[in-house]
């Protein structure tokens, strides 16, 4: 139990932390062939702005494995961006999507109140498997809105002497990308052909999280390699991101997402009872629809835990 006097102090102890800390993710099994890095949610991080999951998986060599096969599942209360460096992933959705998703290609599943997906290689599938998945929760407002799936083949890009920037959602560089969002936030891969520094505009109001897709990068005095994230706190005007010769980086960001959730599963939420009511509905064959053109069985959820639920705030805090 907190009392009002324990959340000031620990909001007091907020302010006390550095500015920027490297948070190194931890290993996760994905069923018997892969492994991946999960950079958030952390203990003391749970979220970038509305990012609140970013597994990064690869490079996988996965010619005389089965490749990805996710049978259908359910989401609730999010977004999730796939976004590939190598390889591809058949996704079909329970609004009527069947999609091959490619490098370079933006794929936003918006689930609204409850969509039904699946992910799988394509027959034959490229010998290389390399991206990441994340999950942008949705704010109050929107999580009861209709499920959407949309496919964005072109995105806005430009280069600055060694770097090519891609803009996969939000604003940065005068750009907009098609992505819709409902929070204020970015989402950007930066590309650097030969050693080199980009200097970025940043959001005084945005914290950030940064990490290293492949190669290297340096922000500040901090070396990034593939397995951490670094974050920073709102209020820099600008980033400086140097990376090394075919090093791939990734930077999210967004307004520090100040409703407190509860992730489950598949589920994003604003209660217990929520998803409660949201596992019963996948059990019981209601709500989320049927997953198009796949004849896999659909995933069965885990037993809720016998301790009830805590929405937790973006440090993990309980309420
Ligand atoms: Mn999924």
């Amino acid at each position: 139990m907190e009392s009002g006097q324990s959340a000031a102090s620990a909001e007091e102890s907020a302010l006390d932390q550095p500015r920027s800390v490297l948070l190194p993710g931890h290993d996760v099994p994905l069923g018997r062939y892969s492994v991946v890095r999960r950079l958030l949610p952390q203990r003391d991080l749970r979220m970038v702005g509305a990012w609140c999951f970013v597994d990064h998986f690869g490079p996988d060599d996965v010619h005389d494995r089965p490749g990805m096969q996710v049978a259908p599942h359910p989401h609730t209360g999010l977004q999730t961006v796939t976004w590939l460096l190598d390889g591809q992933i058949r996704h079909r959705d329970s609004v009527g999507s069947d999609q091959l998703i490619r490098p370079g290609q933006l794929n936003v599943m918006t689930s609204g109140h409850g969509i039904a997906h699946s992910e799988q290689s394509p027959q034959p599938y490229p010998p290389l498997m390399h991206g990441v998945q994340l999950w942008v929760a949705l704010p109050r407002a929107y999580r009861d809105r209709e499920p959407a799936f949309d496919h964005h083949p072109e995105l806005p890009a430009w280069t600055d002497g060694p770097v090519t920037v891609r803009l996969l959602v939000g604003e940065l560089g005068g750009l907009r990308s098609p992505a819709v969002v409902h929070s204020p936030l970015v989402g950007a891969q930066l590309e650097f052909a030969a050693d080199g520094e980009l200097l970025l505009a940043a959001d005084p109001c945005f914290e950030y999280g940064i990490l290293a897709l492949s190669g290297a990068a340096q922000v500040a005095d901090c070396r990034l390699v593939p397995g951490a994230l670094l974050h920073l706190a709102p209020g820099a005007a600008q980033l400086r991101i140097r990376g090394a010769a075919g090093s791939r980086v990734l930077l999210l960001g967004g307004e520090p997402f100040d409703e407190p959730l509860v992730m489950w599963w598949n589920f994003v939420a604003g209660s217990h009872e929520e998803i409660v009511r949201a596992r019963e509905d996948w059990m019981a064959g209601r709500r989320f629809g049927a997953v198009c053109n796949d004849p896999m069985d659909p995933l069965p959820a885990p037993a809720m835990p016998a301790v009830r639920l805590k929405a937790r705030d973006r440090h993990g805090r309980g309420r």
